[in-house]
């Protein structure tokens, strides 16, 4: 394997073969690197279609491993491109496509991420893998590392939904309840790292689950080639990411700049637009401050848990990909996402998680506002199923009926 890893603020280069967390030096994520000249006479969009492979892992050769044996995999990536019907609330969107993520493995796209870290976790001796949760990544981590047969250590915030919580504690991880918020959980697993030996899988904390997410761009040139007339790789003109932490925005970045170094794609690129929730929005903030970091939000709260991060280790990276995609960053209420996930669900069929809930009611604003053209080919994010969050949407009262009674279809 040529593949290198190096800091992705100072530049300093790491072994990749060896377990690791951080830059030794500065402290920031580190990012893998390929001998993409080397791929290129050989690794071509032809040889992708050809695969059979039914998961992200036909993307193989851009992926950190030795050897495909090593793959931790339960079928994640893959997922439908689906097209918007332009009526309704949807009306003035005439290009308008879903990338629907809840079809990965324990419904979210953090499958996608935790495959390539399991992966490379277990291949370079991992036993264990520990990592803080206030949501999707939880699950995910759990699952992978039970088809990796290693011990998932977990700290979540005592008011992480339900859903995220039980699936892990059936899936068999050690999942610890805390009185704090997600950063709280990350210093328990940096205090009980050393001393009991997990490696940890925390957020841009590990170079690989970036890997994973960056399938989602590989991807999208695929999904959108099937699309089009002439079958050529193509990515669109605006792509909405519901942002957290930032991984797919920083991945999908960098899967663009390797297609294009692989001769698959020219320079054009689609704007990127940041989602996050009006009370947690530390991108949205430094972005419209010009700032290249970002500050932490204090008070953060939403009920998109997923969007819930008030701290970004990657924020110099998503800014960094906003500026050079000439996108932007907007914030939307809690009121606004959860009516997006309605209108997606009774307009379009799609039951999506709130995170995605916002990006569509982002777009609606976007479009209101002239940022977003007519005709423009746009791609939103469903990170994950609605199905984990139904907590948020209860029915209310439901009519009650009597069978026996000939009478009950009167209340129709
Ligand atoms: C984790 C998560 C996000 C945020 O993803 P990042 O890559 O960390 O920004 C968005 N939506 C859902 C459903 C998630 O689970």
């Amino acid at each position: 394997m040529h593949n290198s890893l190096s800091c992705a603020a100072c530049g300093k280069s790491h072994e990749i073969d060896r377990l690791q967390n951080l830059c030794t030096d500065c402290g920031k994520p580190l990012l893998v690197g390929y001998d993409l000249e080397q791929l290129k006479p050989t690794f071509t969009p032809e040889v992708i279609w050809s695969r059979r492979t039914r998961s992200m892992w036909r993307f193989l050769e851009v992926m950190p491993v030795a050897d495909e044996s090593e793959v931790v995999s339960l079928g994640e990536g893959q997922t439908p491109l689906l097209r918007c019907r332009p009526d309704g609330a949807f009306d003035g969107f005439t290009h308008l496509w879903v990338k629907d993520e809840s079809f990965n493995p324990t419904g979210s796209f953090k499958a996608r991420g935790m495959s390539a870290a399991v992966t490379r976790a277990r291949a370079l001796g991992a036993t264990s893998v520990a990592l803080p949760s206030a949501g999707n990544a939880a699950g995910a981590a759990t699952y992978y590392a039970a088809a990796a047969g290693l011990d998932c250590v977990l700290f979540m915030p005592d008011d992480t939904p339900p859903s995220n919580i039980i699936e892990s504690a059936v899936g068999g991880a050690r999942v610890h309840l805390v009185n704090g918020l997600i950063g709280d959980c990350g210093k328990l697993v940096g205090a009980g790292r050393e001393r009991f030996g997990w490696f940890d899988l925390s957020t841009l904390k590990e170079p690989f689950r970036i890997e994973g997410k960056k399938t989602m761009g590989y991807e999208l040139a695929f999904d959108l080639a099937e699309a089009s007339s002439d079958g050529t790789l193509q990515l669109p003109d605006v792509i909405f990411y519901p942002t957290g932490g930032g991984t797919g925005l920083i991945g999908m970045w960098k899967a663009f700049d390797e297609m294009e170094q692989l001769g698959w794609i020219g320079p054009a690129r689609p704007r990127m637009v940041v989602v996050q929730a009006e009370h947690c929005a530390p991108v949205v903030r430094a972005f419209e401050a010009g700032a290249e970091s970002a500050e932490l939000f204090e008070n953060a709260r939403t009920v998109a848990s997923g969007l819930r991060v008030p701290a970004a280790i990657g924020d110099f990276l998503m800014l960094r990909v906003l500026s050079e995609s000439h996108g932007t960053a907007v914030s939307v209420s809690d009121d606004a996402l959860l009516e997006g996930v309605r209108e997606m669900a009774g307009g379009q069929g799609l039951f999506l998680c709130p995170e995605a809930g916002a990006v569509w009611a982002a777009a609606k604003q976007l479009r209101e506002s002239g940022w977003l053209g007519a005709e423009e080919r746009i791609v939103l994010f469903n990170t994950g199923s609605g199905l984990k969050y139904n907590h948020l949407s209860p029915p209310g009262d439901l009519p009650q009926l009597d069978h026996t009674d000939p009478d009950c279809l009167e209340v129709l």
